[in-house]
């Protein structure tokens, strides 16, 4: 599926880590078009180079083969328009959630109206209050969501998420997923979101894209093509997850995109 105007884009991504005189292949010729305002879900069992697909988007990592491009010009180093958030939140334990937010913007010296920014992106993750807290005395969902406030407040263009919720329990798992839906739509981000969680992909993505075992192909595409904010129990939700299901065991069995 080609989209006209990608944003975001790999173009034949290949990347290899040796480890222990052993050649592994992390991404193996990866297309992949995101294009503005998209949300493109990225699935695939663990080592299926889903984390390296964002590293390389982040531009932490270089290709050893094919193109990563953001507007239509190469990635070659992190960036504040690309903003990561990991599955653990690595907030700063000795400084406030306030302070934590604050962080990035001031570290580029952004310090004009940085309260303001810090009160509006913490009110858009539903911490207004939790401003003076620690890290330590937060839950884990409340941590994950300054985690997201932190790299909001850094006004990117392309949200990249690795699995940020997965280390939550369900309960507050399914309500943050609500909520991250809700956010990127607001802010109308780009955004690519590794996850292993079926019903957090259909709640999220505009596509998914399904990555088959190591070495990372991609194996599957999906367009979920229903209106927002989704309904987990709609019958045409439910009908797109028997897909997902099928798509992912086919990719599990190494099939290759059509
Ligand atoms: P996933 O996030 O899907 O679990 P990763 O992108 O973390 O997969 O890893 C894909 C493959 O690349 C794995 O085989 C892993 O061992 C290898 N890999 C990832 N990062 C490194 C690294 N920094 N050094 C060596 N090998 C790595
Ligand atoms: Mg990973």
């Amino acid at each position: 599926m080609t989209v006209i105007d990608p944003f975001v884009a790999l173009r034949a991504a290949t990347k290899r880590y040796r480890i222990a005189d052993r050649d592994v292949v992390a991404l193996d010729a990866v297309d992949l078009d995101v294009a503005p305002g998209e949300v493109v879900c990225v699935l695939g069992p663990s080592g299926s180079g889903k984390t390296t697909l964002l590293r390389v988007l982040a531009g932490l990592e270089t290709l050893d083969g094919g193109e990563a491009l953001q507007a239509g010009r190469p990635i070659r180093a992190p960036d504040r328009s690309r903003a990561l958030v990991f599955q653990d939140h690595a907030l700063f334990p000795w400084l406030t959630v306030a302070e934590n937010v604050a962080f990035g913007p001031r570290v580029r010296g952004a310090t004009a109206g940085l309260d303001r920014t810090v009160a509006r992106t913490l009110a858009l993750v539903g911490l207004d209050s939790f401003a003076d807290a620690l890290p330590r005395q937060l839950s884990g969902g409340m941590a994950q969501r300054v985690a997201i406030a932190r790299a909001l407040a850094n006004d990117p263009e392309v949200l990249l998420l690795d699995e940020p919720l997965a280390a939550l329990d369900v309960g507050t798992r399914l309500e943050l997923q609500d909520e991250l839906a809700r956010i990127l739509a607001e802010q109308r981000l780009t955004a690519v979101v590794v996850t292993h969680d079926f019903d957090e992909a259909l709640v999220l993505a505009d596509r998914i894209v399904i990555l088959s075992p190591s070495p990372g192909r991609v194996a599957r595409r999906l367009r979920v093509d229903l209106p927002r904010p989704r309904d987990r129990a709609s019958e045409a939700l439910l009908r797109l997850r028997a897909q997902l299901v099928t798509a992912v065991l086919g990719a599990s069995r190494g099939g290759k995109a059509a």
